[in-house]
């Protein structure tokens, strides 16, 4: 069955960190989670006031945050001396478990800065364990041709024609997909996405419908996929490029506190105090 267009959720300009100017899409409000989906903000601009002040320190517990640069420079730097150079089209894959305190920061003093950040939510089982980095280069991220475009498979496997290929990113709890797309003028994509995921897609270049019956996806928005086992996305005359998630829900309370997402009201407080007192990311 194909997946049709459920919901579609505009991205609202906001500011993140020292004030970076974004768009949020999913998680601007609790009611625009898609588990295990918490978050996704787009960043892009040409203009660097937009971005130059960048993400000074600040902490996260309990999540996976995911970093796609499509254009520029950015370097990510932990309290545990881990640091990451993250250009064009490269992906951090950052597990915060337990607890992270990092900083990620422009730089370029000029010049368009692009990319997504996602907040993909952890099991209860796993909040509390250990940080961990995947610093995936844009040469590691594999990509598929096919008639009418091409997808860069950044996490899940992606099957088309009778072969497949595999992401850099496996083996997740919540067995999450995320596929760059990206559309020629009036080409139809059509994939299978496991009938267990829930799946959104978020449309960043261009024009697009999604589903069948076909609805118009309007571009800086996320599109809730309602459920089925495949989807089919129909770019518009000026071709479309867009990504696309799917995860296993986890089906847990979320209790969410700035960068802190937890299951109950207690462990947010936990965090919040050992946060104040330094023990945030400290090895138990
Ligand atoms: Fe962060």
């Amino acid at each position: 069955m194909i997946r049709s267009l459920d919901r579609v959720i505009p991205a609202l300009e906001t500011s993140d960190g020292a004030g970076v100017r974004l768009r949020r899409s999913i998680g601007q409000s609790p009611f625009t989670r898609h588990d295990p989906f918490l978050m996704l903000d787009e960043f892009g601009t040409d203009n660097p006031q937009d971005y130059i002040a960048g993400f000074p320190d600040h902490p996260h517990r309990g999540f996976e945050t995911v970093t796609y640069m499509l254009d520029g420079h950015m370097l990510h730097q932990d309290h545990m001396g881990n640091h990451g150079d993250l250009r064009s089209g490269d992906v951090q894959w950052m597990t915060a478990g337990r607890g992270i305190i990092h900083s990620e920061m422009p730089q370029q003093l000029e010049g368009r800065m692009r990319g997504f950040q996602l907040w993909l939510n952890l099991p209860a089982a796993e909040k509390m364990k250990p940080a961990a980095y995947r610093d995936i280069p844009a040469a590691e991220i594999p990509s598929r041709q096919f008639a009418g475009g091409c997808v860069k498979v950044i996490a899940g496997r992606f099957e088309y024609a009778g072969s497949h290929v595999d992401g850099p990113i496996q083996g997740c709890t919540t067995a999450p997909l995320f596929w760059d797309v990206h559309l020629d003028a009036d080409s139809l994509f059509q994939s299978a996405v496991p009938a267990t995921h829930n799946a959104f897609v978020y449309l960043y270049e261009g024009d697009a419908g999604v589903g069948s019956p076909l609805r118009a996806l309007p571009r800086r928005s996320a599109g809730i996929l309602s459920a089925g086992d495949a989807i089919e996305i129909r770019a518009g005359n000026s071709g479309a490029r867009l990504v696309l998630l799917a995860g296993l829900p986890i089906g847990e309370p979320v209790v969410q506190h700035g960068p802190f997402v937890m299951n109950t009201r207690e462990e947010i407080e936990q965090a919040i105090r050992d946060y104040q007192s330094g023990r945030l990311a400290t090895p138990v």
